[in-house]
């Protein structure tokens, strides 16, 4: 077992051997422009997802209504604020106590002035999949531009765009064990997209600049890497995940599976300790190795509860206390044996410390309404 215990894969990954060493050529001796490229490589996801929904959006100027949902990756989420800004009417669709989205409030907000829907395939904080496909026959019907955020997708569920109704949808290679600053948008034919990085010709007119070359090879490296034996790593992986789940639901009283009845991507935990903050967890997990998360990388080091638990209506006594374990194939049953071990000691420990815990009964925190 490594010094390290790396359970913040929805973060980022290790980089695959192999896409590093495909790399190196092009960092070095294959140094020549490649504008004669006709590959689509974008930047990271952020970027592909703002190319996708600013793209769409400036070929329709004169529909005025954007459509996602509360529970969005900040790539998505502050984009939606902005275009609030600029005056868009834009409808934040909701989600149950499960994390999951409701297909008829989704078909209830589609009007002729709606330009695009954008919604994730998976929560980046509690795994939850969302039923894309089904959405995507909704927005089609109505004719409207689709695009899907599956920043979280590669090498933990099966992806197949061409047999979807999807239009448009955005990955990103660090989270598959590629390079970080390079993801891919997929573009169906016969949907006008405006450049978003204005300039030169490169990548069919779609993105000005000279491509990154190396990120590129990374990508397509790891994309294959990833794409084998996707099946049998969902079982390994989502096995590893469920035995750190029962075990810590067994071993810390009051811990609570946020997304537990959904559908999930079989990596993710996000399991909240009861009064406890999440932060000072993280503290006491690093003392022992453990590199865990309490929502998205973004959000790290703020206060404010996650966005995502929020909608979700988790109780107060549950918002600070989220941890998310996401899983890589490269993890073992060693170490998910040693975290099981671990964590209820520092929950306990930390209960011990924590006024409130020691009046764990409570319904509600001092000041906040249950
Ligand atoms: N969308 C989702 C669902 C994500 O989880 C992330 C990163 O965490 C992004 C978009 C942004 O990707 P990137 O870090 O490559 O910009």
């Amino acid at each position: 077992m490594s010094d390290v215990i790396y359970f913040d894969n929805n973060a980022t990954t290790r980089i695959e051997p192999q896409a590093y060493q495909a790399m190196a050529p092009y960092l070095t001796e294959l140094y020549g422009n490649p504008s004669s490229i006709h590959s689509f490589g974008a930047g990271c996801g952020s970027e592909g997802d703002n190319t996708a929904i600013r793209g769409i959006l400036e070929g329709a100027p004169e529909k005025r209504h954007f459509v996602t949902t509360a529970v969005e990756h900040p790539a998505v989420l502050g984009l939606g604020q902005h275009l609030e800004k600029k005056g868009y009417r834009v409808t934040w669709l909701g989600v149950n106590e499960d994390g999951m989205l409701d297909l008829d409030e989704l078909r209830d907000s589609l009007s002729d002035d709606t330009a695009m829907v954008s919604i994730m395939y998976a929560n980046n904080e509690t795994g939850v999949v969302f039923p894309v496909r089904e959405a995507g026959e909704i927005v089609k019907a109505r004719g409207i531009p689709f695009h899907v955020d599956a920043v979280q997708v590669p090498g933990k569920i099966e992806l197949d765009v061409k047999n979807s109704p999807i239009d448009l949808l955005t990955v990103s290679a660090h989270k598959f064990h590629g390079p970080k600053g390079v993801g891919a948008l997929y573009v169906r034919r016969g949907i006008t997209l405006r450049p978003f990085i204005v300039g030169g010709h490169q990548e069919r007119n779609r993105r000005a600049g000279t491509e990154n070359v190396a990120g590129i090879v990374g990508m397509g490296e790891a994309a294959e890497f990833t794409a084998k034996d996707v099946a049998a790593e969902r079982e390994h992986v989502g096995g590893l995940r469920d035995q750190l789940q029962k075990s810590l639901v067994s071993a810390c009283p009051g811990a609570r599976v946020n997304g537990a009845k959904s559908n999930r991507l079989p990596n993710t935990l996000n399991i909240a300790f009861e009064y406890l903050e999440g932060e000072s967890i993280l503290v006491l997990l690093d003392e022992f190795g453990i590199c865990a998360s309490t929502g998205s990388a973004c959000t790290a080091g703020s206060v404010e509860p996650s966005h995502v638990l929020r909608a979700m209506k988790v109780p107060p006594q549950w918002l600070q206390g989220a941890v998310r374990f996401s899983l890589s194939r490269y993890n073992t049953p060693a170490e998910i044996a040693f975290a099981a071990d671990k964590i209820p000691g520092i929950v306990q420990r930390l209960q011990g410390l924590s006024a409130l815990g020691r009046v764990g009964t409570r319904e509600t925190l001092p000041g906040q309404a249950s």
